[in-house]
């Protein structure tokens, strides 16, 4: 069945309207919102000069280690001036000029990082988003959600963003079988009328112009079925190399990449083919299809956090299946490195558990990354498969004022990475 028979999106431009009133209002409110944030967090030992007031996105971190992900420098005694959310300068103490009546966070004792990346995470809800930073995402990539709330929470990380990462939005699934995401927008609904679901090249391009209307940065799809169900088999095929090379065509004219969930080595490699901008999960990868990552610049997200969740599942088919895929991805993991193939670092959080980007770091390091490397996956790495270098995954001038402090050295023992005892975004406090 036809789906263009029904007129094109429609309602954008009363929905623009809508947002241009929502971006005054929250111009109004921001103010007031960070001054809260700035204002009854816990810090080390937060302090300013008697008789100011601390200004939002106005901060200096001094006093701990710094590590720079893009060279392996480290300064010791260093001081970080973030302002307006930005840093201004980083280096050791005495080098750099440090503000008057600004905010001092006191990181003595502690690891300096950049906030790290999450690749893969599905953010739903305001508590997720919130949950993401406080573990240590200051930015990340969405990987669907169900209703298009990943655009509203990269709205949300825009004027408040001590509450939600810097997101890249990719709106809803692009799957043969939308379910209830045929309710999230008035026009994906000719679309329940297609028996065999969602897959010819008319129907792929709708999801893709649809998600793009709604301000899809990416756009996120699949070529096998899920790992996570025990019902299903994630290395049956659910789209051939044509039906993503649709899907890849319709987003690139509108110059977005294509994230695809896949597992088995013929459906990775149709994947890559298809001219996919990064593989997720992507367990049974084989060696031809690395070659072609390395020679195309493919990122491999490998998400070795829901992996490893799965082998923990109380369900005897997932925990099975998790503790076969493991140590088979993280020698993918190692092979994709070593063959010079860019990585990311992504948990695939979803479903109310967040779980620490950091975890992911300490994962890649036990496939056999050196603990720089593997955090650079979720630092300069990933920041580059964002487009976010020059923004995140550095403390270096111009580079967004988020950042880590951690109990102890990331380049002895990534775990400490999990545990962040200090989280600053964009220059405020947020955990
Ligand atoms: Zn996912």
């Amino acid at each position: 069945m036809c789906v263009e028979g029904t007129p094109p999106p429609s309602s954008k431009l009363t929905r623009r309207g809508i947002l241009a009133g929502a971006a005054a209002l929250a111009g109004t409110l921001a103010a007031a919102g960070h001054a809260t944030a700035a204002g009854d967090h816990r810090t080390d030992s937060g302090r300013h000069s008697p008789g100011t007031t601390p200004r939002a996105g106005h901060l200096v971190i001094e006093g701990g280690t710094l590590l720079d992900p893009a060279t392996g420098g480290v300064t010791e005694n260093a001081v970080v001036v973030i302002e307006d959310g930005t840093v201004g300068a980083a280096g050791r103490r005495g080098a750099v000029a440090v503000p008057q009546g600004v905010e001092v966070l006191d990181a003595h004792g502690r690891w300096i990082l950049p906030g790290l990346v999450d690749a893969h995470i599905h953010l739903s809800t305001a508590a997720e988003a919130r949950d993401a930073v406080r573990k240590g995402a200051t930015s990340a990539r969405s990987g669907s959600t169900s209703f298009y709330q990943d655009i509203a929470v990269r709205e949300l990380a825009r004027h408040s963003p001590a509450l939600a990462p810097r997101l890249t939005a990719a709106g809803v699934f692009v799957t043969p079988d939308l379910g209830d995401t045929v309710l999230a927008d008035p026009d994906l609904t000719p679309l329940a009328r297609l028996k065999d679901g969602v897959r010819s090249p008319e129907a792929l391009r709708r999801v893709v112009e649809v998600n793009l209307a709604r301000g899809a940065d990416v756009i996120k799809t699949r070529v096998n079925e899920r790992a996570g169900l025990p019902e299903q088999d994630p290395l049956a095929q659910v789209y051939s190399r044509d039906q993503l090379a649709e899907i890849v065509a319709a987003a690139r004219r509108r110059g977005k990449g294509v994230l695809c969930h896949s597992y088995s080595e013929q459906g990775c490699h149709d994947a890559v083919m298809a001219g996919i901008r990064s593989l997720e999960h992507g367990a049974f990868v084989g060696e031809r299809t690395l070659h072609e990552m390395r020679r195309r610049g493919t990122y491999f997200t490998p998400t070795l956090t829901a992996i490893a969740g799965l082998a923990e599942s109380s369900d005897p088919v997932l925990a099975e299946r998790g503790r076969t895929y493991l140590p088979v991805l993280k020698r993918a993991v190692l092979a994709a490195h070593e063959l010079g193939v860019p990585l990311a670092a992504g948990t695939d959080s979803s479903g109310g558990v967040v779980d620490p980007i950091g975890g992911e770091v300490e994962l890649m390091h036990s496939a056999g990354l050196s603990p720089l490397d593997a955090i650079r996956t979720a630092t300069t790495g990933a920041a580059r498969l964002l487009g976010l270098t020059g923004t995140a995954g550095r403390l270096t001038r111009g580079h967004t004022g988020d950042a880590l402090l951690l109990p102890g050295d990331p380049l002895a023992d990534p775990a400490v990475l999990k545990r962040p005892v200090t989280v600053v975004r964009a220059g405020v406090v947020a955990a």
